[in-house]
């Protein structure tokens, strides 16, 4: 993985760019990730606000009221794909939608989230990290260990 990633929406009106190190990258089966992704089950990958950088267009979002956290949820105005969920609790932490990158071969999910949600013909790798839900302080309990 080199320093600097690139990637964007469908239709090529909002682009943006990542620096620093790769970060981690889970998947959360929960059914409100189902109905975003319009799918089995939704992608993201941890970077630090700082890191990202929107480099063409604009972003609309609307805020999602969860029950421990609310996201800001952000998509290309134009057509409308999905960019990065941005927890109000933690403005410091951007969770990209990984499949919007440029390259994507290098993406590796290793944690998933709601497992007891995932679809059943969904297989979840033996060497991954599997949660039931999503555990207290969610995804950043993860960036609180260092990963
Ligand atoms: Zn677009
Ligand atoms: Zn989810």
């Amino acid at each position: 993985m080199t320093e600097a990633y690139e990637g964007g929406c469908q239709c090529g009106a909002v682009r943006y760019r990542v620096t620093g190190e790769p970060a981690i990258v889970y998947i959360c089966h929960c059914t409100f990730c189902q109905v975003q992704s319009g799918s089995a089950f939704a992608m993201a990958m941890r970077v630090s606000a700082e890191n990202f950088q929107l480099t063409r267009g604009e972003l609309k979002s609307f805020v999602r009221q969860g029950e421990n956290v609310n996201l800001a949820c952000s998509f290309c105005a134009d057509c409308g794909t999905r960019i990065h969920h941005v927890p109000d609790s933690r403005p410091d932490l951007v969770s990209l939608k990984p499949g919007t990158l440029d390259d994507t071969g290098w993406l590796r999910p290793t944690v998933h989230f709601f497992a007891r949600s995932a679809q059943p013909w969904v297989k979840i790798p033996d060497d991954a990290e599997v949660f039931e839900a999503m555990p207290v302080g969610g995804v950043m309990t993860l960036v609180d260990e260092g990963r």
